[in-house]
């Protein structure tokens, strides 16, 4: 469904990044109209780069703190009374760690104030509309501020094949609720849980502006665990939508079979058509670099088969990382042959002497199990380790549940 936006919705800069961010990120909204299209004097500004891993930069994990920092400098230039950097790690990540390794805590000779978001108010907002998504806790600040400034990275991501300015928005909800996002299931196989929580979660969270980091992008098992890519990029827009409708061209992909971008732009969020958007700089063909996509599950070996039943992304993101991590550490190379029950209605194969459930979805009596829903990607790393170690593998409890209850 196409909808009509206004001319600053639909326009999209690419900039190339040669060495200087800020000179970058200065021309890429420059191109736009310049910051004071964005900010206002005496206006609260809430910056959002992606700090969802302890994770440097050059992996392509991460936000590009000189992206951030020269951000924060154009906004008070342009007036801001305050710039808050703000950021809820993905679940389980220590926020100092992560705030550490990303190098962000540079924004603040800029003048920016870093602040983690699991440690302020929140509230609960309604989605109005929402079919699967009907409520959530958002971070206060982002509501309190006057203009929220999206800085995500241009990266693949193993179940929303990409993560870009739509979903790196999930990191303004605090600690575990994230993982709501990925508990909404459907019953429509083209229409996955994940994807269209992003969507309806999107209708209700602002965001005035996006400048995409693509200094260092990710390809292949992102979010986290893929390979760098150079691409050595900014670009720039006002609409979420259109900014990862025109990012995603450029790392190869149609966005229009992105689900979570399809249905955010049939929710109304932006416009979706390359034909509708107006690309101001460098033109998508000139700087097309086509990323390896994400595996939806990961390459482990021939010796770790995992059985999915009705699973939502909680369980398959972690398991997917934690299991990845684990084999690019030769950690279950060499392990005899293991299978891993993830969802519902999963049953272990005839005669398969060993075998883990990983999610409580997955518990059966009398098999090993790593309970959490989802549990998070260290307690599965444990809990496979513990498993691997153990000399009688049907013996082995894992670290709350009881076999016998
Ligand atoms: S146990 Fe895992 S698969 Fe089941 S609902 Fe929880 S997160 Fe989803």
């Amino acid at each position: 469904m196409k909808r009509n936006f206004s001319a600053e919705q639909r326009m999209v800069s690419i900039v190339r990044c040669n060495g200087n961010v800020e000179d970058a990120v200065v021309k890429a909204v420059k191109l736009l109209g310049g910051m004071d299209r964005v900010v206002k004097p005496g206006e609260k500004v809430l910056l959002k780069p992606n700090l969802g891993h302890p994770k440097h930069y050059t992996t392509g994990a991460t936000t590009n703190p000189e992206v951030t920092k020269a951000l924060v400098k154009l906004c008070y230039e342009a007036g801001a009374k305050k710039v808050y950097v703000a950021e809820s790690p993905s679940w389980g990540y220590d926020v100092k760690e992560v705030f550490q390794i990303t190098e962000i805590e540079s924004v603040r000779e800029a003048g920016g104030e870093l602040v983690s978001l699991d440690e302020t108010p929140f509230q609960e907002v309604e989605i109005p509309g929402a079919r699967y998504l009907r409520k959530v806790r958002v971070a206060r600040l982002p509501f309190e501020c006057d203009k929220v400034i999206n800085i995500p990275v241009m990266k693949t991501h193993m179940q929303t094949t990409v993560s870009l300015s739509l979903k790196n928005l999930k990191g303004l909800l605090p600690g575990k609720e994230k993982v709501k996002l990925h508990m909404v299931r459907t019953d429509d196989p083209s229409m996955p849980g994940l994807d269209i929580a992003i969507a309806e979660y999107n209708t209700v969270v602002p965001c005035h502006f996006n400048v995409m980091d693509g200094t260092v992008g990710m390809e292949g098992p992102g979010p986290a665990d893929g390979e760098p890519v150079n691409m050595g990029l900014i670009l720039a827009g006002f609409n979420r939508v259109a900014v990862d409708a025109v990012t995603s061209a450029v790392m190869g992909f149609n966005p229009q079979e992105i689900n979570h971008i399809r249905f955010a732009s049939e929710l109304g969020v932006g416009p979706l058509h390359l034909e509708e958007l107006e690309v101001r700089g460098l033109r998508v063909e000139e700087v097309l670099r086509r990323f390896k996509p994400a595996p939806t599950v990961p390459e482990v070996g021939p010796n770790i088969k995992i059985l999915k039943g009705k699973a939502c992304s909680g369980c398959l993101g972690t398991l997917s990382t934690a299991v990845y991590r684990m084999a690019k550490a030769s950690e279950i190379s060499k392990v005899p042959e293991l299978y891993i029950l993830v969802g519902l209605d999963v049953k272990p194969p005839e005669g398969a002497e060993r075998v883990l459930t990983i999610g409580n979805c997955a518990f059966k009596k009398g098999y090993p199990h790593v309970e959490g829903c989802p549990p998070t990607g260290w307690e599965i790393v444990k809990g496979i380790r513990q498993f691997i170690a153990e000399k009688k593998p049907s013996t082995y409890k894992s670290r709350v549940v009881d076999q016998d209850s």
